[in-house]
């Protein structure tokens, strides 16, 4: 259990180092000072479980990210089942668990989060097919874990949709049908955030991804990502003019 500077959060555990699903916009190479090419390794804490019972007897606060910087539930987990095996210890403890996924191998574990003091987010950057296949390639589609999240709800667990990170020109567009979709799965709440850069060559790589598909949007991402400007304060001005048609609990991370 680390210490978490994130929002609402006291602690983040991550069971793996590394993460399949390879995001480009992701931060967490940066952060690990990972120096291996990031969604093409993924290391496995095995002894977590028995470390996590240690360490839950000195630890005061209760609220616990799950992950921060990997996901729980990435391919390697059907395999050796860590998230789970954590999970099953954190069950009837004071902790508090927030799932943070992209994956539909959540559902394996249904019945025992339904157990727990838990709620379960998708991530979800954007509802173009397209664009989550080439910033998300290794993440299922946007429609399935939209799906999961209607299953989830309805199996009565508590939801959210982190909506993030907001990708300039990509995932403001259309964002009325966005949030319509949003509405019908009736998460219990949205979180949004903004793009975060964590250095040159966190940028450098996302870059190359802009002038291989989005060439025309190289430069409007290099003004709002390094210059003042009001771009995501307009458009956070946009989405809390259309959540008003709505009735949706949702915060900014911006
Ligand atoms: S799912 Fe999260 S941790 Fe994994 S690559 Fe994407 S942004 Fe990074």
């Amino acid at each position: 259990m680390s210490k978490s500077g994130l929002y609402g959060t006291d602690y983040s555990i991550n069971p793996y180092t590394g993460c399949s699903h390879g995001c480009v916009y992701c931060y967490a190479p940066y952060i690990l000072r990972e120096r291996r090419e990031w969604g093409k390794f993924v290391d496995v804490k095995i002894n977590a479980p028995e470390v996590l019972i240690k360490e839950m007897r000195t630890k005061k606060k209760k609220d616990i990210l799950m992950s921060s910087v990997t996901d729980p539930y990435q391919s390697l987990e059907k395999k050796y089942k860590i998230t789970k095996q954590l999970l099953e210890r954190l069950k009837n403890t004071k902790f508090v668990v927030s799932i943070l996924t992209k994956s539909t191998l959540v559902l394996r574990d249904l019945n025992l989060l339904k157990k727990m003091k838990c709620e379960v987010g998708l991530t979800i950057t954007t509802l173009d097919e397209k664009a989550a296949k080439i910033f998300e390639p290794g993440a299922p589609s946007p429609n399935e874990r939209l799906k999961i999240l209607s299953y989830l709800k309805i199996s009565g667990l508590k939801t959210y949709i982190f909506f993030g990170p907001l990708l300039p020109f990509i995932s403001d567009v259309d964002l009325e049908k966005t949030i319509d979709r949003f509405s019908m799965v009736r998460p219990d709440y949205i979180l949004i955030d903004k793009l975060n850069i964590k250095g040159r060559n966190h940028w450098n790589k996302i870059k190359k991804v802009l002038e291989m598909y989005y060439p025309d949007l190289v430069e409007k991402w290099e003004y709002i990502l390094f210059y003042e400007n009001d771009y995501y304060e307009k458009l956070k001005q946009r989405i809390t003019g259309i959540f008003q048609k709505y009735d949706i609990k949702y915060e900014f991370c911006l």
